[in-house]
């Protein structure tokens, strides 16, 4: 993978600024040569291997997964203060640096993932995001007063700065207390060290390392996030529900990382738990607008970049009614009738104006349409008829919006007329009948259009439109 000229753009390639970290180097070596201990049967207990059991857990999914990842990262629930020590100690017993550097190391990986400042992409090989990025001084990732400016939440907090500080120390003692434990317990110091910290550690490391390289390689994708994120079932089942990365990276505040029935995730469960026991609140459900683009439920994604673009385009109004058509079109009370008039007239130009650039987009869409069927491979002229189909849309919406307007405006116009006095009513009369004909004629319009349209894009996605004048 590494012949691949993309991959230049990734971190590992910053020739200049690498920078072997040779104590990582040793202190990952020598617990991985110390684990080997373990093939001695003389350190195999049964206690020893259940307390690993037990600290794997503890480390891994209490520490790691939920803390540092779901609750310190993202910030995907919330607990008391002590709780959230409670958990970053346990993090801390994982030994993957402090609370704030793993925090700002994964922020910087969301932020870019799989492009030049992510710390650990796959992409340049599988060992670099396995391992190797460990062992490499990268920008922001290694010095304090570069990887605080992304966790600068934590840096307010000093019992978090105090855990980022002395993480070794902290892992390093409680690695002492279990052995002195094991000896109290009946002499079995050495097999709880062996198989409680030292092999317990190897394993966890690799299952939180398969996080960084399995899930950015092999699996299912649910979402089409810009980088190259997997759902991977095995990793899921090691690293506590972590396996589920791909629907992570499309919805990082999400604590449920498992969406379909399937995608299991015990982390989420006990974040559950924890809400059922008061312990959690605030806990955030995968987004609903989000879910709406996973691909097996519709893959209509341009359809709801659209309709998003419409709901933040809030300045002209003119658009606002198209997702929702409960909501009464709002127009503003005109003074006279001879204002309504112009008012109705204005809109119910601008209606017929919007009509007809919708069929004007139709026609463009039929137009791709039978080119697409003589070359079905062509990838433009899907994107051209996907554009069409966008831009018809959202023509017909303002076409609807208009003549809705134009209608309003002339039963103005009406009531004017009404409260005229004699002199005045005939002419006001002519009035509102000419605007309530313009009006009828842009509904027919918009209607047109809207017929056209839906008859143009029959066969290639939803339409994101189903309301009527
Ligand atoms: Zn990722
Ligand atoms: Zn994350």
């Amino acid at each position: 993978m590494l012949s691949n000229p993309e991959n230049s753009r990734l971190a590992i390639h910053r020739k200049d600024e690498r920078k072997i970290m040779w104590w990582t180097v040793f202190a990952i070596g020598a617990i991985h040569l110390a684990a080997l201990l373990a093939l001695n049967p003389a350190y195999y207990s049964r206690s020893g291997l259940v307390l690993g059991i037990v600290l794997y857990y503890v480390a891994g999914m209490l520490g790691v997964t939920l803390c540092f990842h779901r609750l310190l990262t993202h910030r995907s629930f919330q607990t008391y203060k002590w709780m959230e020590y409670f958990l970053t100690f346990c993090g801390v017993l994982a030994l993957q640096s402090g609370p704030m550097q793993w925090v700002a190391q994964h922020r910087i990986h969301h932020k870019e993932a799989d492009d030049e400042p992510d710390p650990h992409s796959p992409l340049v090989t599988f060992l670099w995001a396995h391992i190797g990025w460990l062992f490499v001084s990268m920008p922001d990732c290694h010095a304090y007063e570069d990887y605080c400016r992304f966790a600068k939440d934590l840096d307010r907090d000093p019992v978090q700065r105090f855990f980022d500080r002395y993480f070794f120390q902290i892992w390093a003692s409680f690695a002492g207390l279990v052995y002195l434990a094991g000896e109290l317990y009946g002499g079995l110091g050495m097999s709880w060290l062996v198989w409680g910290v030292l092999v317990r550690q190897v394993l966890l490391w690799h299952a939180t390392w398969l996080v960084n390289s399995a899930t950015h390689l092999w699996g299912y994708r649910n979402y089409k996030t810009d980088e190259e994120s997997t759902n991977n079932w095995w990793v899921a089942l090691f690293a506590f529900g972590e396996g589920w990365h791909n629907n992570h990276h499309a919805d990082q505040r999400s604590a449920a990382h498992g969406q379909r029935w399937f995608e299991i995730d015990i982390t989420y469960m006990l974040i559950r738990l924890m809400g059922l026991t008061g312990l959690a609140w605030s806990i955030n459900e995968p987004s609903k607008r989000i879910v709406a683009k996973r691909v097996d439920i519709m893959v209509d994604y341009d359809a709801l970049r659209v309709s998003d673009e419409m709901n933040n385009r809030t300045a002209s109004h003119v658009l606002q009614t198209q997702t929702d058509p409960t909501i009464p079109v709002q127009v503003p009370q005109m003074p006279s009738a001879a204002e309504a008039y112009e008012a109705a007239l204005r809109a119910a130009g601008e209606a017929k104006e919007a009509a007809a650039k919708a069929l004007q987009y139709a026609a463009q869409a039929i137009a791709h349409k039978q080119q697409g069927a003589v070359e079905k491979a062509d990838h433009a002229v899907k994107e051209l008829l996907e554009r069409a189909k966008d831009m018809g849309m959202a023509a017909v919406e303002q076409a609807k919006f208009a003549a809705a307007q134009a209608h309003e405006f002339s039963s103005q116009a009406g009531q004017y007329a009404a409260n005229a006095k004699e002199r005045a009513a005939e002419s006001a009369r002519q009035f509102a009948e000419k605007s309530r004909a313009l009006a009828q004629e842009a509904v027919e319009a918009a209607t047109r259009a809207a017929d056209e349209v839906s008859v143009a894009f029959q066969g290639i996605g939803r339409p994101i439109i189903t309301s009527t004048i």
